[in-house]
C-alpha cells in the first residue's frame, strides 16, 4: 500500500473505496445475461461516513432514479429486477417513507397500446440532492485528482421546480453543455446506458460545470464555485439570485430571468 489516502470528501483517512455513482446503479450479470454494464468503474477512497453504501443511501438513489417513467429502457430494467428486490426486503410504506411522499399507483398508457403501473408522488428531493451532491465530490476527486474544496450547487434536470426560474436555469444549463466546446473535456463513463458524465474546465472565474446522466435520460447540472473563485465569480448568477430582471444570451437563443409581470408594477 502507498501512503494513506484521504476522503474524497472530507479530510479523514480513507477506510475503502467508493463507487461514483454508487455500485447498485449498475445491473449484475446475473440478471443481464452476461450484458456487462459494470465496464470500469469509477472509485475513490471513502471514509465511513461518505461511504453512500453504509447509509443505504445507494438504494434510496437507486431506486428513486431507475423508476423515473423517462429512463431508458436499462433504467426500467433495473428497477424491475434489483429494484423490485430491494423493495421486498422493506416495510410495506418503504416508499412512501423513504422514496416518494403521498405515494400512489397510477396507470400510464405504454407504447404496446397496453397501461403501465407507476409510482406517483412527491419525491425526496432533499436526500435526492445530498446524494447527487456526493456523486459530484467523487467526480471531481476522480477527474482531477484532489478533493473539492468549496460549494457545489446542483440543477436537477426531472424536478419540475415551482419558480420559473429554475425551469429557466434547467434550459440555460441543457444548452450551454450543447454548444460548449472549447471548455468540455469530453463525455466519459465507459456504461453510458446506466451513466455518464461531462466536465467543464474552469471558466473566467473559475467555476467548474458538471454534467450528469443516468439511464439515457435522469440528467443533473452542477456547478463548482471554489474556494478560491474570484468575485463575482457570476454576475449573471447574482444578478438572477437578487431579483433583477436578466437575459442571458446563449448561441441565438435568449434566456430570460425574474420576468416582469405585466399586471404588476
Ligand atoms: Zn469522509
Amino acid at each position: 500500500m502507498g501512503k494513506e489516502q484521504k476522503c474524497y470528501m472530507c479530510s479523514k483517512v480513507a477506510t475503502s473505496r467508493e463507487h461514483v455513482p454508487p455500485l447498485c446503479l449498475f445491473p449484475e450479470n446475473k440478471d443481464t445475461k452476461g450484458i456487462d454494464f459494470r465496464k470500469n468503474l469509477i472509485t475513490v477512497p471513502s471514509c465511513d461516513l461518505h461511504n453512500s453504501k453504509k447509509s443505504t443511501d445507494d438504494e434510496f438513489l437507486m431506486l428513486s432514479l431507475s423508476g423515473l417513467i423517462k429512463s431508458n429502457p436499462i433504467g426500467t430494467f433495473h428497477q424491475l429486477t434489483k429494484g423490485n428486490r430491494a423493495l421486498r426486503r422493506k416495510n410495506k410504506d418503504f416508499i412512501e417513507k423513504e422514496i416518494l411522499r403521498n405515494h400512489r399507483y397510477g396507470k400510464i398508457p405504454s407504447t404496446n397500446g397496453k397501461f403501465r403501473i407507476v409510482s406517483i408522488g412527491n419525491p425526496n428531493i432533499e436526500r435526492l440532492l445530498k446524494c447527487l451532491k456526493h456523486i459530484a465530490y467523487g467526480l471531481f476527486r476522480h477527474e482531477f485528482d484532489r478533493k473539492f474544496v468549496g460549494e457545489i450547487r446542483v440543477i436537477v434536470e426531472f424536478i419540475e421546480y415551482n419558480d420559473e426560474n429554475r425551469q429557466t436555469l434547467k434550459k440555460f444549463l441543457k444548452r450551454r453543455f450543447e454548444l460548449e466546446e472549447i471548455l468540455n473535456l469530453g463525455v466519459k463513463g465507459a456504461n453510458p446506458e446506466v451513466f455518464f458524465y461531462e466536465f467543464h474546465k474552469p471558466d473566467n472565474y473559475g467555476l467548474i460545470g458538471l454534467r450528469t446522466v443516468f439511464y439515457g435520460a435522469a440528467e443533473a447540472y452542477f456547478s463548482f464555485i471554489d474556494e478560491n473563485s474570484k468575485e463575482p465569480f457570476n454576475l449573471g448568477m447574482k444578478l438572477i439570485e437578487g431579483g433583477t430582471h436578466t437575459i442571458i444570451q446563449l448561441g441565438e437563443e435568449e434566456f430570460e430571468f425574474n420576468k416582469i409581470c405585466d399586471n404588476k408594477k
